[in-house]
């Protein structure tokens, strides 16, 4: 599993970040990539990493800001041409996403090869769940509907403790596959293994936490607390709290603060301000890791192993 991050400037693109989209690239894991925001050129954006765009299955919107959902029409075009036919998309963000989508493909007559679904967000809580994931969002504070998106893995049963199934008797051989895959297994010998005796401990699933434009408020800790990832957008510097305040927006000290109050395994800073410049990023970086040491600050095509 591991995170692309594919525009990572706030509000217009500059030379060096282009506007916002993350992908969460499953491909290991369930064959398929999420995608998180849409900003204009995500596809170009695309064509410089190994993302094919028929496996992204799933896109989340936060909100409805342009320079997050522009990219979306060109997107979902060229995904058609891209080996994309017949692969089911569903998209999920705020009200008015499905009316932007389907009038941007109405009015300019495009026809998509595959199906989509495009479901609103009307409340807080669960999303969806699937064998593998659980999916949850929570309304921010940026002045629109802006969501947070809670990925969490299911834990996945531990490994076959090998050495004591061979202590038992037991050699290796298909039987092994058929004591993992179900809770009780009847030998030919007439003897009962139970899977839990011979099973590790199960491995925690990974979760995944990634909100939209946001103010810093301490009402999302319960929301994202414990988490392995935090991504959090960093418009500003310390300086300029009172502006991203303003403009609905956080720093990047508040994002670190907010990382440390909800015990955060790692943060990832995205959507920075046009205003700052190469020599501005080890500052912004250290400012925030005197609050959060484990802080990073994501650059366009920056890609993290979760
Ligand atoms: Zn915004």
């Amino acid at each position: 599993m591991e995170l692309v991050f594919l525009g990572t400037g706030a509000g217009l693109p500059s030379k060096t970040r282009n506007v916002s989209a993350v992908a969460l690239n499953m491909t290991q894991e369930i064959n398929e990539v999420w995608l998180f925001d849409c900003g204009e050129a995500t596809q170009h954006q695309i064509l410089h990493t190994n993302l094919k765009p028929r496996k992204i299955t799933k896109i989340f919107i936060t909100h409805l800001h342009g320079d997050h959902i522009y990219g979306l029409p060109g997107f979902l075009s060229s995904r058609s041409f891209q080996s994309g036919e017949n692969q089911p998309l569903c998209i999920y963000g705020p009200i008015g996403i499905k009316e932007f989508v389907e009038s941007t493909l109405r009015l300019s007559q495009t026809n998509l090869t595959y199906p989509i679904t495009i479901k609103e967000i009307t409340e807080d809580g669960n999303l969806f769940e699937t064998n593998e994931m659980i999916v949850e969002t929570k309304k921010l504070q940026h002045g629109i509907d802006s969501y947070g998106y809670r990925i969490k893995e299911k834990d996945k049963p531990g490994e076959l403790l090998v050495d004591k199934l061979k202590q038992i008797g037991i050699p290796p051989g298909p039987i092994y596959q058929q004591i993992k895959e179900n809770e009780i297994t009847t030998l030919d010998n007439g003897s009962i293994i139970y899977r839990n005796d011979v099973l590790g401990p199960a491995k925690k699933g990974k979760v995944i936490s990634i909100l939209g434009d946001t103010r810093y408020s301490i009402d999302h800790i319960p929301f994202i607390k414990f988490s392995d990832i935090l991504v959090h957008e960093s418009t500003f510097t310390q300086d300029k709290e009172l502006l991203a305040f303003e403009y609905n927006h956080s720093t990047n000290v508040q994002a670190a603060k907010l990382a440390k109050e909800a015990n955060i395994n790692k943060l990832y800073l995205t959507h920075v301000s046009s205003r700052y410049q190469a020599e501005d990023i080890d500052s912004i970086i250290e400012e925030a890791r005197k609050i959060f040491p484990s802080t990073w600050l994501a650059n366009d095509f920056s890609v993290y192993e979760i």
